[in-house]
């Protein structure tokens, strides 16, 4: 079982970080055997899985931790430009498994009349919805690949599946978003059992983490949240725990014109809705995780001493992974290697 981090930046902004330290946006590789098993797809996803050296065809399931676009924005290069690496291939199915339509708009935050709507018809959609849009959005480019050079249809191959919340969680997106609960089943084939739970990211609701099992050990993706029980219950033991980490003093100095209301404001947010370096650890450490790695670092170009703070709570390894760097996890082993 190997876990590539394919890119380890987290937020949604387009820019190249300082010091030469640029990292892509957040996605994750689970490869066992010829299979890929895809977490999140973020900015640069399509080149990550090149430079790892993973084809489009290898793709088994894609799973979407939250809706936030840093974690989907180039979902679409994976379907449109990976999709023409099915050719020949027009039974291959990939479900896009991740949040269902969230119903309710968030509450509007702060002072102030509420905003108008924007696409009001359908203002919160869902995964198996985005799916579609998406590649409704690409139709001229699919048809006119099909008819031209026979590429497989993918708006065949490619399927968004609502996950399901269990109902006796009582999850509710705006009052309930983060319940306590047992994880649950969200896909399974013979090689792989994926579990899923709430985790705290609001307003965003909801928001997942995933747990992968199989015959060769076991990786947790904590997705975006604050400190979670219920990460801590699905990561219970597991070999490696991969942690979003966020360095809440660089953040606040990316603010400097802000008011002091201001800034308790977007920090509030932060601090509701991610984790410290230092948290991560605490995570890991109450979970009994094997091994600790951070990623969607927040900024991306803080320096490895604030990642390092994880160290304070939690005594196991400690790895900060760069874009391209892998794990092999085997018979409780787990073993970092660097991207050549
Ligand atoms: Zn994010
Ligand atoms: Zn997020």
């Amino acid at each position: 079982m190997k876990v590539f981090t394919l890119g380890t930046a987290g937020g949604p902004l387009l820019r190249a970080d300082p010091g030469n330290a640029h990292r892509r946006g957040i996605a994750t590789a689970v490869v066992i055997k010829d299979r890929t098993y895809l977490i999140d797809c973020g900015h640069g996803v399509g080149l990550g899985l090149a430079e790892a050296g993973l084809s489009p065809r290898s793709l088994t399931a894609i799973l979407i931790t939250h809706q936030h676009s840093d974690h989907v924005i180039d979902l679409n290069s994976i379907m449109v430009l990976g999709g023409l690496a099915f050719r020949g291939m027009p039974d291959a199915r990939v479900p896009v498994i991740g949040p269902g339509n969230r119903v309710e708009l968030p509450l509007v935050q702060g002072e102030g009349a509420e905003p108008a709507v924007i696409f009001p018809q359908s203002p919160t959609p869902g995964t198996s919805e985005m799916v579609n849009l998406l590649l409704r959005a690409h139709a001229t480019d699919l048809n006119d690949r099909r008819r031209d050079s026979g590429a497989s249809d993918i708006s065949q191959i490619f399927s968004g599946v609502d996950i399901s919340i269990p109902k006796e969680t009582e999850f509710h997106p705006n009052t309930q978003n983060h319940p306590e609960m047992v994880p649950f089943e969200v896909y399974s084939d013979d090689l792989v059992r994926v579990t899923a739970t709430l985790v705290q990211h609001r307003p965003i609701a909801p928001a997942f983490a995933y747990r992968i099992d199989s015959d060769y050990g076991s990786v947790v993706i904590s997705g975006d949240t604050a400190p979670s029980e219920n990460l801590v219950r699905l990561a219970a033991g597991c070999d490696l725990l991969l942690h979003e980490a966020i360095d809440l003093e660089a953040v606040a100095r990316s603010y400097p014109d802000a008011s002091p209301t201001e800034l308790e404001a977007s920090m509030g947010h932060h601090r509701r809705a991610h984790t410290t370096a230092e948290d991560a650890g605490l995570m890991a450490r109450q979970a009994g995780a094997q091994n600790l790695a951070l990623h969607h670092l927040v900024p991306a170009g803080s320096p490895p001493e604030v990642w390092q703070q994880a160290k304070n709570k939690f005594q196991g390894p400690l790895h900060i992974p760069k874009d391209g760097d892998w794990f092999s996890i085997a018979d409780g082993t787990v073993t970092h290697y660097e991207r050549k």
